[in-house]
């Protein structure tokens, strides 16, 4: 069973990812035992950060704070990380599943020759082995994966093992470690967020998702209303993508991002496979199509057969006046 497990934290804008969070309940169902060291990179000052960690179950956190580091490159967290991980001897590793996740933790374990688990969407301790459930072939089907060894390298599906409460009263040591963070051959100039601002689409509890049928960019304006009005964000088909009436950061799907909220809203969206393999694993789904043949319907909890410009006006009304 792993001892000590490694948290690599992500940060956004400066605060961490909610799947930080989850990601060391992860590393407690692994292990409750072990001990749970957080990771931070950056160029500023990552002491806030580390708290934070600590709070939401983190035993202790390491820095590594270099210029090198402002923004995310493969050799950048990659050497960072190797070094911690030279210095800490861990039994493993365990972050999110996402983009930064799916880039560095394949990295390191092939560096250090050991298996990774990915995209896991639970995980039970069962005796001395760990076993890890985690989706196939497009979200069609779940696998279980049992875990015997003393190493484990795992990445979690944002938005689906629960964080622990946050305890600001838990403390532990915050260690700075020096790495020289050299030999980088990508140069990020700028980053360009193309998305709207607001709830991080993968990590977003309700995501209301247009698709063709909302017909034009202005179309998705209601939609980015309904959205605001229960705290989600908005997502889109690549059918919408395609026909430019939002930007592809939006897509959600199989060549998309991998969404799990707890509430997804589809409005004029077919439900093609590789939409489905992006959404049909949300908690709670809800059509909106007037084809009532549409199979989206075959994936959905509530459907409405309707026309979007009618029924989302209406859900809009509803819910302020639910709110007032
Ligand atoms: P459509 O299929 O055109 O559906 C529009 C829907 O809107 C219809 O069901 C219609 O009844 C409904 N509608 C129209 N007007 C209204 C109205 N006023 N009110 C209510 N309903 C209305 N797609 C993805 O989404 N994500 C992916 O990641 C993705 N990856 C792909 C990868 C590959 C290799 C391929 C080949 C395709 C991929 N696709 C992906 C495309 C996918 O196959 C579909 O073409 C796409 O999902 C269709 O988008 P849509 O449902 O918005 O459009």
């Amino acid at each position: 069973m792993s001892d000590k497990l490694l948290v690599i934290g992500e940060t956004r804008d400066g605060s961490l990812r909610n799947v930080t969070f989850e990601a060391i309940a992860a590393a407690k169902k692994i292990n409750a035992d072990g001990e749970i060291v957080g990771v931070i990179c950056g160029d500023d000052d990552l002491e806030s950060q580390a708290n934070e960690m600590i709070h939401f179950g983190a035993d202790r956190v390491v820095t590594v704070k270099h210029d090198n580091l402002k923004t995310y490159t493969s050799e950048g967290y990659g050497q960072a990380v190797l070094a911690v991980m030279n210095e800490e001897s861990p039994d493993g590793i365990v972050m999110g599943h996402t983009a930064i996740g799916k880039d560095l933790t394949p990295k390191l374990a092939s560096k250090l020759e050991i298996g990774l688990i990915s995209d896991a969407t639970e995980i039970e301790a069962d005796g001395d082995k760990v076993v890890f459930t985690r989706p196939i072939y497009s979200g069609k089907a779940f696998e279980k994966k049992i875990v015997t060894d003393d190493v484990t390298f795992a990445t979690i599906r944002p938005n689906n093992i629960p964080a622990l409460d946050r305890d600001e009263s838990r403390t532990g040591d915050i260690t700075a470690m020096d790495v020289d963070v050299t030999d980088i051959r990508t140069v990020i100039k700028e980053v360009i967020r193309k998305a709207s601002e607001g709830v991080d689409l993968s990590e977003a509890k309700v995501i209301v998702s247009g698709g063709r049928g909302v017909k034009s960019a202005d179309g998705f304006k209601p939609l980015h209303e309904l959205a605001d009005l229960l705290g989600g964000a908005v997502g889109a088909s690549r059918g919408a993508c395609d026909a430019e009436y939002c930007d592809y950061s939006l897509q959600i799907g199989q060549t998309g991002k991998v969404v799990t909220p707890d509430l997804y809203i589809a409005c004029g969206i077919s439900g093609a496979i590789q939409h489905l393999a992006g959404m049909s694993n949300s908690k709670v789904i809800v059509a909106i199509n007037k084809d009532p043949e549409a199979n989206i319907f075959n994936v959905a909890d509530y459907g409405v057969v309707g026309d979007i410009f009618e029924v989302i006006p209406l859900l809009i009304e509803e819910i302020k006046k639910m709110k007032e």
